[in-house]
């Protein structure tokens, strides 16, 4: 029986699905205005595991991840760039999906996009100002009325009152009260607007995900998730609308992944500490670099925090090569059916069934590497080789996986990013990757004609 942890309760709780044989999960997407860091890759990835397990455990599952296609973000970086808001969007979208298909993200069943669900989120607001739960503002906005949902901070743990106490609301006249927050913005010059009741505007960014889910999924969801940030406000501003309009349950089990840190400080664009995936990848193998990368952000549980260095990603390479060493040496047999009551297997997925405890579950891919390496047996590689597969790593051909092993970074990427960087005077940067290579035993040699060679130490 698969056991989640469900913010809203602080317990673990069975998976109950609505439905029987049937899950209905929706993850917050990203936000497409620039290229996505690896701590939101980790959000993604562990929501992916998620979707795996739980179709490897006979479910079908329904999974919304939606593409948030418009947002104040957004139209500042197309002002910006110069570009139109579709351009940019379109732009960035694809190349999200090129960095989640490198990170072995399989697609969702649906990525409903936001502007193409406007109609629904004013059918969301309609229904919430006829039960006097959302107001229209002077200036054209509408807002939620947070004090006509009674169990307003039931996810965050948040008592309203508080909020007003502990936080500095900038005094706006529009809103009635400090905490209501914004279903629908009036239409402003050089903005797009799309047509409504409440006059030309655009949504607020909380209204898109009731609507999204509303959708595409129904009413009443099995799974709801995203990154640890999203409970308060966004999450619960997705109940007090859903449950506000429906009148019923919005969500059963609501998930958070923790952050992943870069020097004990959460990854995030505003702070600037970022690492973007593609910036990762490109310096490792390209045949490795994104199982790596993956198999990096699974092996910690999805609730705990995890430190994104060079060195903790290559601790988690150098594991996994190892994996693939033993299934290199020892061919998996072919044909065979997983069998659930090998005792490895079992406990593999009484790991998975409690809280997707990939820690654990991790351990015993280990140990069967080392019965696999001990025994030289073929029918335990395959176990081994099935068990990964169940959360999208392993699957590699291990020859090609394991050649090359001496180059686990690309060298040669990082010598041409310190040779442009050196051509556009920035040589701070091209000190820093030159010291780089030097901490992981690379030495440079700068030859006449702007010819740099590289040696290990
Ligand atoms: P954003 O683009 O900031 O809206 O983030 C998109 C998703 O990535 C959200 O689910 C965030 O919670 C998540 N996220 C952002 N930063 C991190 C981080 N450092 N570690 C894990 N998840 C993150
Ligand atoms: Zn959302």
């Amino acid at each position: 029986m698969q056991t989640i942890y469900n913010t809203l309760s602080r317990l673990k709780e069975p998976l109950k699905p609505i439905v029987p044989g049937r899950v209905s999960m929706y993850v917050c997407g990203p936000t497409v205005y620039d290229y996505f860091h690896i701590g939101n890759a980790r959000t993604f990835t562990v929501f992916d595991m998620v979707y795996r397990w739980l179709t490897a455990s006979g479910y079908r599952v329904d999974y919304a991840r939606n593409v948030t296609d418009i947002d104040d973000k957004i139209i500042e970086r197309a002002n910006a760039n110069g570009e139109p808001i579709g351009a940019l969007t379109e732009r960035m979208t694809a190349a999200m999906h090129e960095d989640f298909d490198r990170l072995k993200l399989l697609r969702p069943t649906f990525e409903p996009r936001a502007t193409q669900h406007v109609a629904g989120m004013l059918d969301i607001i309609r229904m919430l100002e006829d039960k006097g739960i959302a107001y229209r503002a002077p200036n054209g906005d509408v807002y939620y009325a947070v004090r006509k949902f009674a169990g307003y901070g039931k996810l965050s743990r948040k008592n309203p009152d508080d909020l007003i106490a502990g936080e500095r609301v900038a005094v706006d006249t529009n809103k009635r009260d400090p905490l209501d927050f914004a279903l629908w913005k009036a239409a402003k010059p050089q903005e797009p607007h799309w047509p409504s009741l409440f006059g030309n505007g655009r949504p607020g960014w909380h209204i898109e995900c009731s609507a999204m889910c509303r959708a595409v999924l129904g009413e009443t969801l099995d799974i709801h998730g995203g990154g640890w940030d999203l409970q308060f406000p966004h999450h619960e501003n997705e109940i007090a609308q859903s449950e506000g309009a429906l009148g019923h349950a919005f969500v059963n089990l609501w998930m958070h992944a923790a952050f992943l840190n870069f020097d004990s400080e959460k990854m995030s664009k505003s702070l600037g500490n970022f690492f973007t995936i593609r910036e990762v990848l490109n310096k490792l193998n390209p045949v490795r670099g994104g199982e790596e990368v993956r198999f990096f952000l699974l092996r910690g549980h999805y609730r705990s925090e995890i430190n994104y260095t060079y060195d903790t990603l290559m601790d988690a390479a150098n594991a996994l090569m190892g994996i693939y060493r033993v299934l290199k040496d020892v061919p998996p047999a072919q044909g065979i059916v997983l069998d659930w009551a090998h005792p490895l297997a079992a406990r593999f997925k009484a790991a998975m069934d409690d809280d997707f405890d990939t820690p654990a579950a991790f351990a015993v891919l280990f140990e069967l590497r080392d019965e696999v390496r001990r025994s030289g047996d073929a029918h335990l590689s395959a176990l081994l080789k099935a068990l990964g597969g169940m959360i999208g790593l392993l699957q590699a051909d291990p020859a090609a996986f394991v050649s090359g092993a001496e180059a686990s970074i690309n060298v040669q990427a990082l010598v041409d990013e310190r040779n442009a960087a050196k051509k556009a005077k920035d040589f701070a940067r091209a000190d820093a990757i030159r010291k780089d290579l030097d901490a992981m035993g690379i030495v440079l040699e700068d030859k006449p004609g702007g010819v740099t060679e590289w040696r290990k130490k």
